[in-house]
């Protein structure tokens, strides 16, 4: 039986993209390729918060789950997701014990309207291997859509490839699932290097399984120049989804310095708006 490296399982309402307001199961796995040390720094600096509660907090061997951490103002909002000095906070769980979770953390016992969030870290890089043993669980059969919350540089592998597609089984069975892949393509606010983030190839592919939207997180007119830069690169290599801007801010003084005026770039260049609807409502504590 497959299993998987499970940073948080919790159930909330979805802030972000597409499926904005939803109420939804969120899977967040450990690991990730970036550290995004950059977000809501001065461009070219970047931030060492993370660094500091891993390695400086005086009672770092205190922190038994995720709800102790502190929250960061700058760097990635997720960090204990993928920081090393973490990763005992994060058990291996077969699919099964997962599968199990998910019944006790849904409200009616069963799959409602609710919709899964696979989420990270980032939740294509071993993993794909551990996903259709979940999703194939008799106690998801209820589960209609689902969204993969990804940075976009993790190609699908042939096999998980072939399973959304539908005919992984070898018995011609249809995969019928509503897919989506929630690409927040990281800019160079991130901190992070635009050869190693913008890569169209690979969003594209995402395309061919399912529904593929960019969400790109600026906070300023110089951020949405890249986007520009970026949307251009995506759309020449055939991307066809949707994009969206989204302000940074994990906590609320950053987010609200930030959220209006990235809602009316969005309407000024005829782009979607994506709120961060976890800072306002739940002040994006772990576990929301
Ligand atoms: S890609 Fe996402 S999870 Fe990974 S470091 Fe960046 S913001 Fe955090």
């Amino acid at each position: 039986m497959s299993k998987l490296k499970i940073a948080e399982l919790f159930y909330s309402i979805q802030g972000e993209g597409r499926y904005m307001g939803v109420p939804s199961v969120f899977l967040r796995t450990f690991g990730c390729n970036f550290k995004c040390a950059g977000f809501g720094m001065p461009r070219g600096e970047i931030s060492i918060e993370a660094d500091d509660i891993a390695y400086t907090h005086a009672n770092i061997e205190s922190f038994q789950k995720y709800e102790e951490l502190p929250l960061v103002s700058t760097g990635c909002d997720s960090y204990a997701s993928w920081h090393p000095a973490f990763k005992d906070l994060s058990p291996m769980l077969t699919s099964e014990a997962i599968a199990d979770r998910i019944m006790e953390i849904l409200p009616q016992d069963h799959w409602k309207d609710e919709h899964l969030v696979i989420t990270g870290g980032e939740p294509l890089l071993g993993w794909q291997r551990a996903y259709p043993d979940l999703l194939d669980n008799p106690k998801m059969q209820g589960l209609k859509e689902i969204t993969f919350e990804t940075n976009g540089t993790q190609k699908l592998t042939e096999d998980f490839f072939n399973y959304l597609n539908g005919w992984s089984d070898g018995w011609g069975t249809r995969f019928d699932r509503e897919i989506t892949f929630s690409v927040s393509a990281k800019l160079p606010c991130s901190g992070e290097k635009w050869e190693e983030a913008i890569l169209p190839e690979v969003v594209c592919e995402y395309e061919e399984v399912g529904t593929a939207y960019l969400k790109f997180v600026i906070a300023t007119e110089q951020d949405f120049a890249d986007v520009e830069c970026a949307i251009a690169a995506y759309r020449k290599a055939g991307f066809k989804g949707h994009v969206y801007l989204m302000p940074v801010g994990g906590v609320e003084s950053v987010y609200t310095l930030n959220n209006k005026n990235v809602a009316l770039l969005a309407m000024k260049n005829g782009l979607r708006y994506s709120d961060r609807l976890q800072v306002p409502l739940f002040k994006n504590e772990w576990g929301t």
